[in-house]
């Protein structure tokens, strides 16, 4: 049970690098006790632009999946990406056996429009499930996390707008969720970006930059602060933000972030981390990072959650 995932943005990075960058994460999570594990990957550079998501998944130990990744002929490890975004995850199963097609990232379709990694629980999984099987979308796994994969395609496929953006889709499916979560997903309708969200569940994001970074690049309520001093931080932290502020943040420069429920798969790349909290959708896209709180609309009863989604 533990999520990490990198993000390298104007940092060149091989296929390799960055896969050592996800096990080595994965491996600091290793702790918090698994049964199995899996990746999914996109990536672009001036040559290759690789809109589809990879996805590799494996029972057992980070590195039966380690392993699993160099047997995998259609990936290329010398090629360079320059923007690049991994999500990858060990799974504790709650529902569900430890097999490879229950384990994460657990996605929409066979063309894995829309992949997601979760830590926790999400209770009204059955009625979400119900509902979107009476809609036709089909199910391969025992978990409740595929509901979430398949809900956001739901969304998506019922767009009013054309130009709807991710953090917006992530926003309306995490209105019908109850339980716990934390969340980052990729979809291949939004190349090289990924949205996180979390409530109940931790998640945190660190932030790594060359540049020094403004006040003004980094929100002030979510100012990174020192992994160090996170004591300190937990008790002076944040006042919560109003659910309508929509904050902007991190440079156009090159930047990496990188995300997990545990500062201890971040401390070795950075010591300047945001904690999000409950109901926090943080989305980056073009090497920005934004992040707002939603409002939940949803009622505890998951019917009346389904009602507003139809
Ligand atoms: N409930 C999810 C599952 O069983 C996530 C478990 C976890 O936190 O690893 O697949």
């Amino acid at each position: 049970c533990g999520i990490f995932a990198y993000m390298n943005y104007r940092v060149p990075k091989t296929r390799k690098e960055i896969f050592e960058t996800l096990i080595k994460g994965l491996q600091r999570l290793e702790y918090r006790g698994y049964d199995s594990a899996g990746v999914a990957i996109d990536g672009n550079n001036h040559e290759v632009k690789e809109r589809h998501i990879q996805l590799v998944k494996k029972k057992g130990k980070v590195k039966a999946l380690d392993e699993e990744l160099y047997k995998q002929d259609s990936m290329d490890l010398k090629v360079e990406f320059e923007t690049h975004f991994g999500i990858a995850h060990t799974r504790w199963a709650t529902h569900g056996v430890p097999n490879a097609v229950n384990s994460h990232p657990q996605r929409s379709d066979k063309d894995n429009e829309f992949v997601v990694i979760h830590n926790g629980i999400i209770t009204n999984y059955k009625d979400l499930r119900k509902f979107l099987e009476s809609k036709g979308y089909e199910f391969e796994s025992e978990t409740d996390t595929e509901t979430i994969a398949k809900l956001i395609k739901y969304v998506f496929d019922n767009r009013e707008t054309e130009d709807i953006t991710f953090s917006t889709l992530v926003e309306r499916v995490i209105q019908q969720l109850e339980g716990a979560f934390a969340l980052v997903f990729k979809s291949i309708h939004y190349p090289g970006e990924a949205v996180a969200t979390r409530r109940g569940s931790p998640l945190l994001i660190g932030v790594r930059s060359k540049y020094k970074l403004s006040t003004e690049q980094i929100p002030v309520l979510y100012r990174t602060c020192n992994i160090e001093n996170v004591k300190n931080i937990c008790k002076t932290r944040m006042k919560r933000l109003d659910s309508s502020t929509c904050l902007h943040a991190v440079g156009d420069k090159a930047v990496e972030f990188f995300f997990a429920s545990d500062a201890s798969a971040i401390i070795e790349h950075t010591n300047r981390v945001i904690f999000l909290e409950d109901d926090d959708i943080a989305a980056v896209a073009d090497g920005k990072l934004s992040i707002h709180r939603v409002k939940r609309s949803a009622s505890d009863d998951p019917s009346r959650a389904i009602q507003t989604l139809q």
